[in-house]
């Protein structure tokens, strides 16, 4: 019997030498050709003219056989094919280089529809390496909307139509609809079989965009379950730890030395409930730069402890790392808390000893890089899981850290604000929680965006700055795909720096290719003030905290994405002191102009957030494969906002009514979610 799952080889026209091709193309099957979507479409409805002829411009003509083809060999190895056609406006050559056979294709007096791209030679049309139909077949390549699709490997774009073709001839009966009828009834959806074929072969624009809303929403609904549905899964475990209520944390909290904010105090609250459930926590927590996150990580780690476990934060790079070490250190100095820090520098010997106090238990806090995650790692009680700055880590090394405990608490922190609809998307199997308050007090950075004739007078301000005792931060321009070419950047600039502007003032550079205990030894210089300007690649943008700062410069500030710049200005203001940040750029391009625009005018992460979203599009911005989220084939979280939202609405629906899809009419649509998320989060089962 023959179904969706018949190797493509089988289909007419493909073979075991075209199914290898489209193999990598990661078309095994029928039913992955089906859903194997064009690119884009060309409309070759519309006819020209022969007089209508540009050069270079792609024309759809409908031409008669003039005369008979002759074929030219001007020189050894080329030869040339041209057959004269004309229509009422002119005449024309169609011409291919090599392929002496199409001479015998062509009849005196046959009707061709051709297209192809014109080129005006020696005062002739030609049109050349045309494709064409013969006027008494149907057209398939002339005169309607073409497919084009994503290709490589030396198949053709119409080695893939025919073959698209075939398949939906002899297979599109046999696609079953996933959406039950109440569905597409209520939100207007046309079958996926006409669906299917109109993607492929849109008879019209109407078609395409019916055909489009079908299988989007399709896509978007099956991720949104599959999400809701991994979420659902954390929480009806009940094999995490109950964490105790601990008297101290307000204690604690009284001793602090500033009042936490309302944001921190309900954050931390939603925290406490988590962990004292027996439902394992798996919980972010959003919050704009200087939020104050990291006292929440903190006080969740002393309540860990205090109930008898170990606690591990890990942070995505050596400097952070090595910051929370010590903020978390003078934090619970007067607690009797084991504390280490693990990172990749940590020399062998020392790690040795460290990896064997935390599997004895004897190390209560370990708060590290990605070196937490190797297999060395083992935990004697491990009770909460912390990871800062999740935009850097996936869910694959989130989940790495997990393992490392039974059930354990996770902790997500992250400074990337994100509007709810896609935060449902890209942390679907996270709850939420949100500080949505700055300690009071913060001072807006005020944002200049210059061009690098005023480099003069920022330097100048710079220094002025400093005589009143302030540091500042000069970020370098960020080259693209080359670390090398960071540092030979960084260092010139630096060079030029203290050799010119700033001969009397303590520099420093740091960049990531430094060592360990070097770039510890800077930014250690940099807080206790033994240094006045750190310039420095991007190595700084998260998290790394020094009241003091309070003027940040950056070069070739349109190199950088909004979120970014807004990551790189939270450096600063961060203490008492009115902060500046000056962008350098020198770039025209709207885009660009936009984005400096916005800096300058909000210093508010949500905002700026979605506008970035709006400027770049949520791939980029998130890196939505690193989160986990498998690939959408054909939607876009961004553009298709409202239909994600409806989707949204829908799947919260759904598994309202049938929380692990067991009615016979979401079968399918489970068995669609399964298989959607099967590599891509091995430990998740659907009861
Ligand atoms: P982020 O959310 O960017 O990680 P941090 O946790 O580094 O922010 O906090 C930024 C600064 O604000 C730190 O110096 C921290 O001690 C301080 N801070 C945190 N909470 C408060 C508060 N409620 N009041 C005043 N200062 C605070
Ligand atoms: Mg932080």
């Amino acid at each position: 019997m023959e179904n969706l799952n018949t190797s493509i080889q089988y289909v007419k026209g493909v073979g075991p030498k075209r199914a290898k091709k489209l193999k990598r193309l990661n078309i095994k099957t029928v039913e992955d050709m089906l859903y194997y979507f064009p690119r884009t479409y060309e409309d070759r409805r519309k006819l020209n003219s022969i007089k209508e002829c540009r050069n270079g411009e792609k024309v759809n003509l409908k031409v008669i056989v003039s005369g008979s083809p002759v074929i030219y060999r001007p020189r050894r190895g080329l030869s040339i094919t041209k057959v004269p056609v004309k229509d009422e406006t002119g005449l024309a050559f169609l011409v291919w280089f090599n392929q002496e056979y199409m001479a015998k294709n062509f009849k005196i007096g046959e009707i061709l529809r051709v297209n192809g791209k014109v080129k005006i030679a020696y005062n002739e049309i030609q049109i050349q390496n045309p494709v064409f139909d013969k006027n008494d077949r149907k057209g398939e390549k002339v005169g309607k909307i073409i497919p084009i699709y994503p290709l490589t490997e030396k198949l053709s774009n119409n080695e893939m139509i025919k073959i698209a073709n075939n398949v939906l001839k002899n297979y599109i009966d046999k696609v079953e609809d996933c959406l039950p009828d109440v569905i597409r009834k209520n939100f207007n959806l046309i079958s996926v079989n006409d669906a299917l074929k109109n993607i492929h072969f849109p008879k019209d624009r109407k078609c395409y965009i019916k055909a489009r809303q079908r299988l989007v929403f399709e896509e978007l609904l099956i991720l949104q379950l599959g999400l809701l549905m991994i979420k659902e899964n954390y929480s009806n475990n009940k094999n995490g730890i109950k964490f105790n209520k601990v008297d101290e944390i307000k204690k604690f909290i009284n001793t602090l030395p500033f009042e936490l904010t309302n944001a921190q105090k309900r954050v931390f609250k939603e925290i406490e409930q988590d962990m004292e459930s027996d439902k394992p926590m798996n919980r972010l927590v959003q919050g704009d730069v200087g939020s104050g996150k990291t006292i929440i990580a903190v006080l969740s780690m002393l309540k860990a402890v205090m109930s008898g476990y170990q606690a591990v934060m890990m942070a995505p790079t050596e400097i952070l790392a090595t910051q929370h070490y010590e903020s978390i250190k003078e934090f619970l100095n007067n607690y009797n808390i084991e504390i280490e820090l693990l990172v990749g520098s940590v020399p062998d010997k020392r790690k040795k000893e460290i990896l064997k106090k935390i599997k004895e238990g004897k190390i209560d806090i370990v708060v590290g890089t990605h070196a937490l995650i190797q297999d060395t790692v083992e935990f004697d009680k491990l009770g909460l899981a912390i990871t800062d700055e999740q935009h850097r880590f996936g869910v694959r090394q989130r989940a790495k850290l997990t393992q490392k405990g039974l059930n354990p608490d996770v902790l997500v922190m992250t400074a990337t604000p994100i509007p709810r609809t896609l935060a449902l998307i890209l942390y679907g199997d996270l709850d939420i929680s949100i500080i949505d308050e700055l300690p009071p007090g913060r001072k807006k950075v005020e944002t200049y965006a210059v061009n690098s004739k005023m480099k003069k007078r920022v330097y100048d301000f710079v220094k002025k700055q400093i005589k009143e005792g302030r540091q500042a931060y000069i970020v370098c321009p960020l080259v693209e795909e080359s670390d090398s070419l960071d540092i030979k950047s960084a260092t010139e600039l630096y060079e030029e720096l203290s050799n010119e502007y700033f001969t009397d003032l303590r520099l420093a550079l740091l960049h990531g290719k430094m060592n360990a205990k070097d770039k510890d030894e800077i930014m250690a210089k940099f807080k206790n003030h033994e240094i006045d300007i750190l310039i420095s690649t991007t190595v700084i943008e998260v998290g790394v905290n020094v009241p003091n700062a309070n003027i940040i410069v950056i070069e070739n500030a349109e190199r950088f994405g909004l979120a970014q710049l807004h990551q790189l200005r939270g450096r600063v203001g961060r203490g008492k002191y009115q902060s500046y940040c000056i962008l350098i750029n020198d770039s025209n391009s709207k885009v660009a102009r936009e984005r400096m625009k916005i800096m300058e005018r909000t210093n508010n992460g949500f905002v700026i957030s979605e506008k970035d979203l709006e400027i770049r599009g949520p791939g980029e911005f998130f890196g939505t494969r690193q989160h986990g989220i498998p690939d959408l084939k054909i939607g876009n979280i961004f553009r298709d906002m409202d239909m994600l939202k409806q989707a949204q609405k829908l799947a919260l629906k759904i598994l309202e009514e049938d929380r692990h899809l067991q009615s016979e009419k979401y079968k399918k649509i489970k068995n669609k979610i399964i298989n959607l998320f099967k590599d891509k989060i091995k430990d998740i089962s659907f009861n």
